[in-house]
């Protein structure tokens, strides 16, 4: 399939039916699979035969979307779980354990925030964020003796910031550890990170790929790059007490990541998506390589539209020209960014709040990143027990409406916003 180009993948990878099999990926909806003799459920254990016996471990349905979703990236494979969060973690938890450290990007998901500050803490994993555009030398001071990996999101939600991947990867693998890219909004169709030397590629299957709000899903990707026989990583390249000592670089190869992180860590946390959100997800990426430049095309004329108006303070939308990461954006995101903006509207958090509920077509949600147009106004809402101070620091100013520009008739949804402000 990797001759083919990404519109053509989105539509048939991962899944080949064969003569008189159906057309489309079937729901396996079993979580077991029946064998004739023991000694074939001996080696499918001993992973010296390929086949499925537990669905918490591999799934047919769930497998044919891995494949896709692996070639859309340009990874060797991949493993998807129950949601974005568990991605995430278990990515994380595949290299990290108590006493270990990372470096993260300080502009992510707040759900990410929450994980790396509260919960990997908890577990003796210590995080320390930095801004993306800070300096080499900024980062370099941050690397400790047990710094095992380098966090970052393409294009941070809500912050919208544009990470320099391929400065950030040389950095790490000048340090001798990986870069993990959160690729959620840009998507595969707007930037594959792995072109760019990300070694681990992970996305919230739950927005664009998705795309229809109806499945929560995450997906980890390996890039198959990253030479992990090093002391930094010897849960992966000595043996494995627990898997009657695999040694995953040797049983695996290039393949190793990704397989510790299913026989593993998917055996023990059984972060399992079903068969039938993975069914969904699938009919999703079908057509996401013709949602997400609709997505591009409409943000950026209600983008044009919001920053031509003169009750609207700011507008931030890295697509639109001038935007301070323009020339990242050149580089990264050439053939568009992603339906989400923010902006601020003059009148501050009570005409934010005006504005949004009159409006009629856009929802209000918690949501982003699927057909739908979708705003919310994070200080009273998702970020309501800080304080105005607090707020600001945090970078969500009191005035901050963040709108996901869906795929309807733009000028619908621009024809809503006036209504709104008028
Ligand atoms: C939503 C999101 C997540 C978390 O994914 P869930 O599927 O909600 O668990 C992680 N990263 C980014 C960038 C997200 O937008």
């Amino acid at each position: 399939m990797e001759q083919y180009k990404i519109n053509t993948l989105c539509v048939q990878a991962g899944y080949k039916p064969k003569n008189g099999e159906p057309r489309v990926v079937p729901i396996c909806q079993s979580t077991t699979y029946k064998y004739d003799s023991s000694a074939t459920v001996g080696k499918l254990f001993d992973l010296e035969e390929e086949g499925f016996f537990y669905t918490r471990i591999a799934n047919p349905t769930v497998d044919a979307v891995e494949k896709k979703i692996a070639a859309l990236e340009g990874g060797i494979g991949a493993m998807c779980t129950s949601s974005g969060q568990a991605a995430t973690l278990l990515s994380v938890l595949n290299i990290c354990q108590s006493g270990d450290h990372l470096i993260s990007s300080s502009a992510i998901y707040g759900g990410t925030m929450n994980l790396f500050t509260v919960t990997l803490k908890k577990l003796g994993i210590e995080v320390t964020l930095i801004h993306p555009d800070a300096s080499d030398e900024e980062f370099q001071a941050a690397i400790q003796k047990n710094t095992k990996l380098l966090f970052v999101e393409t294009l941070s939600n809500p912050s919208l910031v544009v990470a320099d991947i391929e400065r950030l990867a040389l950095f790490a693998h000048r340090n001798g550890i990986p870069l993990f890219v959160d690729n959620t909004f840009a998507t595969p169709i707007n930037c594959q990170p792995i072109k760019f030397g990300a070694d681990v590629v992970i996305h919230s299957t739950s927005k664009y790929l998705d795309g229809h709000a109806a499945a929560l899903g995450g997906v980890i990707v390996d890039a198959g790059t990253f030479d992990w026989n090093s002391e930094k990583f010897l849960g992966l390249c000595t043996p494995d007490e627990s898997y009657h000592g695999m040694i995953y670089t040797k049983a695996a190869g290039k393949a190793a990541f990704l397989m510790k992180a299913r026989v593993q860590l998917m055996r023990d946390l059984g972060s399992t998506p079903s068969p039938n959100n993975a069914f969904l997800l699938n009919i999703g990426l079908e057509t996401l390589h013709l949602r997400v430049p609709r997505h591009c095309e409409n943000a950026k004329k209600v983008a044009e539209y919001l920053s031509k108006d003169e009750r609207i303070s700011w507008v931030n939308y890295p697509g639109l020209s001038g935007n301070y990461y323009e020339d990242l954006v050149k580089k990264y995101l050439p053939n568009g960014t992603s339906g989400v903006i923010s902006f601020g509207i003059k009148g501050g958090r009570e005409a934010a709040m005006r504005f949004m509920d009159r409006l009629k077509l856009a929802a209000i949600v918690v949501h982003v990143a699927d057909a739908r147009t979708g705003v919310l106004h994070p200080a009273s809402t998702t970020h309501r027990q800080l304080t105005d101070e607090q707020l600001i620091k945090a970078g969500v100013t009191p005035d901050l409406i963040r709108m996901s520009v869906g795929i309807e008739d733009a000028e619908d949804i621009i024809d809503d916003i006036k209504q709104a402000l008028a």
